[in-house]
């Protein structure tokens, strides 16, 4: 391609001079949004406009591109990443940077699901991705869900521009939507654009760094999408454009040294200074350019990509990523640079019906080609790329090589998970995984025929190598498999991917809490496993000392035996036996989370002790010194939050009184009131259809999991009666 040629004008130590699309030209994006607003509509219009895709396709059709999977279609919300490639030239005298006049930029977006039951999805991308595009409803400004995404965009360091949609709907307000933002998300957030008319009349909008309007005109869009025609602004609108330009370089120049010099000098400020200056603070996430337009009528759509390509960073725009060499804690950089070696993280696993079952990685540094090994740090093994794939709209496109701040796919690749570092073998560096939420709901599945109980648990496998917050195991007291996961719709999609792709049909039992085990104080404990009784015996002892560990900590066994009390070679059995009462639970069966346990003593017999007597031992130990330490038993709590018309209010706030939740806060506005509330799960069941009938079907809610915490004791009698009655599906 002649843009290999032109790509000496971009950086050369950084750049293999056989990649087609440079690291500055290269953008990896989320598109992040609250369910509803419109992800979907707008990764789809972007495919359609960056000529992807040729046909226009409507969510409320069910032909969308991103949305691969059936149920997803059937469903209308995207619950898998797909990660997927697009390209688009900048007209040139928009361009920021005159050297990449219209070369075109590979832009990767990287589909965040909404829902609250796939945050784990939503952690994952995050991970990889360089900068998100936040999309609002203008109608409903910022809801509770996109709050849990802005959050996570923070705590991943994601640069974002936002984009309020749905303009065109009766009641689109963008001021509103814009303050919103300033006052729940706390955004340093300010308009690059402002909309032409709202509702039907919405149009247009004003480009205050161009000071040009753009406008598509009310038409219907053809095949080839809807052409804007790029006008002075119009004289009505002039003084309001003037003023909110004038705040718009005046919140850059608080926080830009260059703006605000130029502003002090009273010099002017040209197009190109003033983007520049926007794109170092949103690169640094100290400012969010916002734009408008409505992705329904195809408004706005090129814009925004425009602007993705001016504010949003390339991988060399943000800071470089780390890792550590295994079992050590000094922190590597894996620099963004063909040259330096092959670093990349697996984010997500994913079985397609045509190419088998592919590894989506992010490369961090270096290059991949066609036939080089990789080594995973985790399993320590190496193996052999025999396929890379790009995702292409809908087509899956080979490709020979990747390279630094590529986003692509292994073909053929086993002994991967989610998480798991890809990496040269002289380069020994594990990235940091993704962090993943404990479940919160589990429930025995049983296959609707015997035979296919074999087919069923390997189909689960599959699905839990692929989603890191579902889990299954066997129940060792009846036999049966439990499922566990994020929430009743996480695991019903499950099922249902089951049914899909695995072709086995399954019952499942009513779905149970999981509710966890800890302790309150240290405590000591002793476990024998003795048996004499002629001939060869059984011989183990072990001593413990437990405590209870920081919260989200874990479980931490450590060993401090001195003088050989437990030889060496049994300290494994002990620790084995420890985790295996762990996860079984002591108090009522559920499994113990955030405990530190010590092997401290114990004996051995030269003849009679063997693996499994120590095993034994380190169970009884942990068991005894448990018992002890003040267990206590911990439930899921949710945050719940509800939107409904005022004058349901009452009834709302005196359910969730009922159901044990306590209240955060209540916001109205315009009629409508938001309700936070943190709710235990257990009484979460069923609620869809209680709000339902509160509020004739007109308000609505969201929860996600936000931590455990005690039962309180007018509950615990009727909690721990039930999970005796039913120990099938405990966790
Ligand atoms: P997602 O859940 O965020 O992926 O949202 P979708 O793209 O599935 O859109 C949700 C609903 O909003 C669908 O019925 C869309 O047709 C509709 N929608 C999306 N964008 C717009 C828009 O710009 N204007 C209007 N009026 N409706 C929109």
């Amino acid at each position: 391609m002649s843009d290999v040629v032109n790509n000496a004008a971009i950086n050369p130590a950084l750049n293999s001079p056989a990649r087609q699309f440079s690291l500055e030209r290269t953008r990896n994006i989320g598109i992040a949004a609250h369910i509803d607003a419109g992800k979907t509509t707008l990764t789809e219009r972007i495919l359609f406009y960056t000529g992807l895709i040729h046909k226009i396709g409507d969510v409320d059709d069910g032909n969308t591109v991103t949305d691969w999977m059936e149920q997803e279609r059937e469903r209308g919300i995207t619950i898998t990443s797909a990660a997927v490639t697009c390209f688009w030239t900048q007209k040139p005298e928009e361009s920021l940077y005159k050297a990449f006049e219209t070369l075109p930029h590979r832009i990767n977006i990287i589909d965040t699901p909404g829902h609250v039951d796939f945050t784990a999805e939503v952690e994952r991308s995050m991970r990889v991705l360089d900068g998100a595009v936040a999309v609002f409803c203008g109608v409903a400004g910022v809801q509770p869900q996109s709050e849990t995404v802005w959050r996570q965009a923070t705590k991943y360091k994601v640069p974002r521009i936002a984009f309020v949609n749905k303009m065109d709907r009766t009641g689109a307000n963008f001021l509103n939507a814009l303050n919103d933002m300033r006052k729940k998300l706390n955004a340093y957030a300010w308009p690059i654009m402002l909309p032409i008319g709202a509702e039907d009349y919405y149009d247009g909008v004003i480009d205050l760094v161009n000071q040009k309007a753009i406008r598509w005109g009310t038409g219907e869009a053809t095949n080839e999408g809807l052409k804007y025609d790029i006008t002075e602004i119009p004289a009505e609108l002039k003084d309001s454009a003037d003023q909110a330009r004038a705040e718009l370089i005046e919140a850059v120049s608080n926080k830009d040294d260059r703006i605000a010099e130029l502003v002090l000098d009273e010099k002017p400020i040209s197009v190109i200074e003033l983007k520049a200056a926007i794109r170092r603070l949103t690169c640094r996430i100290e400012l969010i350019p916002v734009l408008c337009g409505s992705a329904m009528r195809k408004k706005g759509v090129q814009v925004l990509i425009d602007a993705i390509i001016d504010y949003l960073p390339s991988p060399i725009d943000i800071p470089c990523a780390t890792g550590h060499v295994p079992g050590e804690e000094a922190l590597i950089e894996v620099p963004p640079n063909d040259n330096s070696k092959f670093c990349s993280l697996a984010f997500k696993l994913w079985t397609d019906t045509f190419a088998g079952k592919l590894v989506f990685f992010r490369v961090y540094s270096g290059a991949l080609k066609k036939g080089d090994n990789i080594y995973n740090p985790r399993t320590r093994r190496r193996e052999r790329v025999s396929r890379l794939l790009v995702i292409q709209g809908s087509e899956r496109k080979d490709v020979e090589a990747v390279y630094s701040g590529d986003i692509a796919a292994l073909v053929g690749l086993r002994n991967i998970t989610t998480g798991d570092t890809l990496c040269d073998e002289s380069f020994d560096v594990m990235l940091e995984p993704p962090t993943f939420p404990e479940p919160v709901i589990s429930m025995a599945i049983e296959p609707k025929t015997k035979a296919d109980r074999d087919k069923m648990s390997e189909g689960l496998q599959r699905l839990a190598e692929e989603d890191p917050t579902f889990k299954m195991y066997t129940n060792e007291e009846t036999g049966q498999l439990i499922i566990a996961g994020m929430g009743e719709l996480h695991l019903e999609i499950i099922r249902d991917r089951l049914k899909r792709e695995f072709k086995v049909e399954a019952d499942a039992g009513a779905p149970q809490i999981a509710y966890r085990e800890t302790i309150t104080k240290a405590a000591d404990g002793e476990g024998k496993f003795i048996r004499q009784s002629g001939g060869r015996g059984q011989y183990g002892h072990a001593c413990v000392k437990v405590e209870p560990n920081e919260k989200g900590k874990g479980v931490e066994v450590l060993n401090k035996i001195v003088g050989g009390t437990i030889p060496r070679e049994y300290i494994p059995a002990v620790e084995n036996g420890i985790l295996e009462a762990i996860r079984s639970g002591v108090y009522a069966g559920f499994q113990v989370i955030d405990i530190k346990v010590s092997i401290v003593d114990g004996s051995f017999h030269e003849v009679d002790s063997n693996e499994l007597a120590f095993r034994m031992a380190g169970i009884f130990a942990l068991k005894d010194a448990f018992k002890e330490a003040g267990p206590i038993l911990l439930e899921p709590i949710m945050k719940v939050e509800v939107t409904t018309p005022d004058e349901y209010q009452g009834d709302i706030l005196g359910d969730i009184n009922r159901r044990r939740g306590v209240i955060q806060g209540v916001d109205a506005k315009l009629g409508q009131t938001a309700v936070a509330a943190h709710v235990p799960l257990a009484e979460m069941f069923g609620y869809a259809t209680a709000i339902r009938s509160l509020s004739k079907g007109r308000a609505s809610y969201s929860m996600e999991p936000l931590n455990f915490a005690q039962v309180p004791n007018s509950v615990l009698n009727t909690v721990l009666d039930a999970a005796k009655k039913k120990p099938a599906a405990r966790t």
